[in-house]
């Protein structure tokens, strides 16, 4: 999904997201484990405000363990509970429920004490930028699929809770937040992941980057990928070495760097390069 962020629309996506607010218990902060500074909406604090919130490393199967990790004690030492999961293979999925609970439980205590004897459902919310598994994740704990809602231009549709066993609700549509892309580091990096689409950033640019990063933190990875003995210094020269290696030619023999961006980035995407985190605390 590519959505065009103009002031507007982040003045509209800020205002719906509060009125959902309303409704709910405990917000769920869907990140991208791999770059979860990058993957965070830069107004999430404000948005948010004190409400009790998850944040939820998604992904996780495609990061770093040891990084992630690393990532749990960072959100922990600002107050903030982070769980890791995959929501395509459902990996630490069970444990949100669990968290949200133990999170609300001084409240439900305090209805039960009001004399209500069947306590409503925790409720909850999703949010998140886009592709970083919102969808994904409403589906697996829904435990089964429900069709995608929204995207019908000119139905205003009431919002519906979705059930999540017997203890919790889930608001059916997610929250969707803008990430800081004036930031472009913060840009390359979700183009890397493949967060945006690849038309929106020069394809050899983001690789240019992946292949810097790459160097620097996983040089034995990319050493082993494509049968490197040293990695040269000029990134020109690394382009021309994979290119060689893995055929990525132009007529007459010339490496075609398109070629190369495209393979170098499906690779990291598809994890041939193995578990990688770009972002450390
Ligand atoms: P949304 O835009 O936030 O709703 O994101 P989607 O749910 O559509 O997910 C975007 C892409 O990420 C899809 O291709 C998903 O299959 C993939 N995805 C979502 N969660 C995970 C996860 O935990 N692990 C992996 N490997 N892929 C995931």
């Amino acid at each position: 999904m590519t959505i065009q962020w103009f002031p507007g629309h982040m003045a509209k996506a800020k205002r719906e997201l509060q009125e959902k607010l309303k409704l709910i218990d405990v917000v769920f902060e869907l990140l991208d484990a791999r770059i979860p500074m990058s993957s965070r909406n830069p107004m999430i604090d404000e948005i948010l405000a004190n409400k009790p919130r998850i944040v939820l490393l998604n992904k996780a199967d495609m990061a770093d363990e040891e990084i992630t990790k690393q990532w749990i004690s960072f959100f922990a030492q600002q107050q903030l509970q982070a769980l890791a999961i995959d929501s395509q293979a459902g990996a630490g999925v069970k444990q949100i429920v669990v968290a949200a609970k133990e999170m609300l439980k001084d409240k439900f205590a305090k209805m039960a004490a009001k004399g209500i004897k069947n306590p409503r459902p925790l409720r909850a919310l999703i949010v998140g930028i886009p592709n970083v598994g919102k969808s994904t994740l409403i589906n697996r704990l829904a435990g089964k699929h429900i069709a995608k809602t929204g995207d019908k231009p000119g139905v205003t549709k009431a919002q519906q809770w979705i059930k999540v066993g017997k203890e919790m609700e889930l608001l059916d549509t997610p929250g969707i937040l803008w990430p800081k892309f004036e930031d472009e580091e913060v840009g390359l990096k979700l183009a890397t992941t493949g967060a945006i689409k690849d038309t929106i950033l020069n394809l050899q640019d983001v690789a240019v980057y992946a292949l810097r990063f790459l160097t620097q933190q996983y040089p034995d990875r990319l050493k082993e990928r494509y049968s490197l003995h040293v990695i040269p210094d000029d990134i020109a020269e690394l382009f021309d070495a994979i290119g060689k290696r893995r055929g990525c030619l132009a007529g007459g023999g010339t490496v075609d760097y398109d070629k190369v961006a495209e393979l170098v980035l499906r690779d990291i995407r598809t994890e041939k390069l193995g578990r990688l985190s770009f972002e450390k605390p």
